[in-house]
């Protein structure tokens, strides 16, 4: 029986691995003299005029963009679709051998052999469970973040420090899952009727300390945080900070280009760690027309309270998802836990299955969630277009931002797999606010 397990398993990573290579030969590309325009200019059709026209303004824009480096950036961005499916197959057919084969039984009671304490024992099969699965997921991982990302000229890490990343990443999923997991396994066993309401909001509250600390304790781990110091740039953006209310003495830069060549931005934080953060990427390429356009997108998730909104929007989640979670668990250890070798709910050995019934629940929920995030970004592009008065700033940095993201996806294309506005979308948003406001321009220009 042994053998035939271990071998079954052997032949499980065999075929993972197998997966991990065809999505490998499934999004070849020519990468040839393929990036996007360093500089872009604002075209004839963008400049203010009497016939101002958005939808034509906006094609001009796209026609900027070489044919090479748009076939570059559609099959990066549609390979990350293919992506999402072989990451959910490949979690669900690993869980679902944890238990089956029993491997879940046998960490839980290695785990009690080392101790008497149940605190401790929770952590043990934790930290076991961690490490077998992230063994497992690493051959599809490290082509997905690593050898994809080099192949797409997207990232900039040797492999030694991107290793070296990994493996502080698992240290913190260590730390912080050990917490979580020992929180929850003691709140089913004293709360076996109620603990799904419990749990959802426990589970809050750490997504909330996580968040809060994430800034000052979490985002060094992996880079450099620093105080912007150049007033060229930080004097317009907190210009643009106090016309709109925001408390800012500073702005904050990180050295993204440790690990990428992605420009981007961000608001992280809750209460008093909140910031808002540009990367030195954006910072080395962007127009300062560019940096103040997305500055002023930022800060629009700081004033349309887009944090707590997208707090309550996961409570509502999290809710469903331990009530949904309760359920499936009940039905499934019913009719599978004693072959399973699990106890019952209140057995840590659960854990797989509250694994695979999370990446159930959450794989059915992309849609959703990509549409709620890209709600709250389109909000924030038209609060970044008001306060800042940059819409051509905006259109280039949407092409900027087009080397990893898909320009022109279709309408469903952009409803399933897109957080943010599609490119397309986000120029023509820009346009239509200069046709709206061209008065404002056509003085600047002197006519
Ligand atoms: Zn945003």
């Amino acid at each position: 029986m042994k053998m035939r397990h271990s071998y079954v398993g052997f032949l499980l990573f065999c075929a993972l691995f197998a997966f991990a290579l065809a999505a490998h030969a499934q999004d070849k590309v020519d990468l040839s003299n393929s990036q996007m325009p360093s500089v872009v200019t604002i075209p004839p059709e963008a400049q203010p005029s009497d016939h101002f026209d958005p939808k034509a303004a906006r094609d001009a824009y796209l026609a900027q963009i070489p044919a090479a480096a748009r076939a570059r950036s559609d099959a990066y961005f549609e390979g990350g679709y293919w992506f999402l499916l072989w990451d959910f197959l490949m979690a669900v057919v690993m869980y679902w051998a944890i238990l089956h084969f029993g491997w879940s039984g046998k960490m839980r009671d290695f785990a009690e052999r080392l101790t008497r304490f149940k605190f401790l024992q929770t952590f043990i099969y934790w930290a076991e469970f961690l490490l077998l699965t992230s063994i497992i997921e690493f051959p599809l991982g490290v082509y997905e973040g690593y050898f994809r990302e080099h192949k797409y000229g997207l990232a900039t890490q040797t492999f030694g420090p991107w290793m070296g990343d990994q493996l502080k990443g698992l240290l913190i999923g260590l730390i912080l899952g050990g917490l979580i997991v020992m929180a929850l396994v003691a709140i089913v066993r004293k709360l076996p009727r109620t603990w799904h309401i419990w749990g959802a909001i426990v589970t809050m509250l750490f997504m909330i300390f996580t968040v809060m600390i994430a800034p000052v304790y979490l985002v060094p781990i992996f880079n450099k945080v620093t105080r912007l110091d150049d007033p060229k740039v930080t004097a317009p953006i907190l210009s643009l900070a106090r016309a709109n209310g925001i408390p800012a003495h500073d702005v904050f830069k990180i050295d993204a280009s440790r690990q990428s060549t992605r420009m981007s931005a961000n608001v992280s934080g809750f209460g008093k760690t909140m910031r808002i953060t540009l990367n030195d990427n954006l910072l080395r390429r962007g127009s300062p027309e560019e940096i103040q356009s997305v500055m002023g997108h930022e800060m629009g998730h700081y004033v349309l309270n887009h944090i707590y909104k997208s707090m309550i929007f996961f409570l509502v989640v999290i809710v469903t998802g331990f009530a949904l979670l309760r359920w499936a668990m009940e039905w499934a250890l019913a009719g599978h836990g004693e072959r399973w070798g699990v106890r019952g709910m209140t057995d840590v050995a659960a854990l797989p299955l509250v694994f695979l019934l999370g990446t159930l629940f959450f794989f059915v929920l992309t849609p959703i969630m990509n549409t709620y995030s890209r709600a709250e970004e389109a909000e924030a592009d038209m609060f970044g277009l008001n306060a800042s008065r940059q819409p051509d700033g905006f259109a280039q940095a949407a092409v900027h931002l087009g080397e990893y993201r898909k320009m022109s996806p279709g309408r469903v294309e952009e409803w399933i797999f897109y957080d943010h506005p599609s490119g397309r979308n986000r120029i023509y948003a820009s346009m239509r606010w200069k046709a709206e406001n061209l008065q404002l321009f056509k003085d600047s220009a002197g006519h």
